[in-house]
């Protein structure tokens, strides 16, 4: 069994505006990333929506050090980007369907992602989204520990930053073992 998990393509990563954005490299997976997405609802396969969620009064939380406060819970930054906010509003009542709060990069970190997964007998994730360096990356990697096979929706993952983006790339399959689709 095989789940999508979408990653991160909210408004504050991706809108020109957007508090942390990928600005032109996020905008331009847009339509590839809808696809997919769609792809998977339509096929009833379990689509995750790992989206990050912060509280600005959180001192401990380290991104607090690292970067501007972004995907604040409760604001429209964390709102989903362009025509993915549609499919998720059209499809949400649907049982594979599931929206993940996630307060650190990877989607399996202080989450019951895992558990969620297993109940289902998935063993293949497919990774789209952003940032392909940070939260992507992350992500893959605790998937990679946990056993599962990774796929990377290729034309559907974007960074802010282009070499960490190709690096990226190349750890996903070199070193995770990780499927370019
Ligand atoms: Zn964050």
């Amino acid at each position: 069994m095989k789940a999508l998990i979408s990653i991160d393509y909210t408004y504050d990563f991706v809108a020109t505006d957007g508090k942390l954005t990928t600005g032109q490299a996020g905008q331009q997976i847009e339509q590839a990333l809808v696809k997919v997405t769609q792809k998977f609802i339509d096929n009833n396969d379990y689509v995750v929506f790992a989206i990050d969620g912060h509280d600005s009064n959180d001192q401990y939380h380290p991104e607090n050090r690292l970067f501007p406060p972004h995907n604040l819970i409760g604001t429209s930054g964390r709102k989903l980007y362009g025509q993915l906010a549609e499919v998720y509003e059209t499809n949400k009542e649907k049982s594979t369907l599931y929206w993940l709060d996630k307060r650190h990069y990877s989607a399996f970190c202080g989450t019951d992602l895992d558990l969620r997964l297993r109940e289902r007998q998935i063993t293949e994730i497919y990774l789209t989204g952003v940032c392909t360096d940070i939260c992507v990356l992350h992500t893959a990697i605790d998937a990679y520990n946990l056993g599962y096979q990774v796929y990377i929706v290729q034309d559907a993952v974007a960074s802010f930053d282009a070499t960490g983006h190709q690096w990226a790339l190349n750890h996903f399959k070199n070193t995770l073992g990780a499927t370019l689709v």
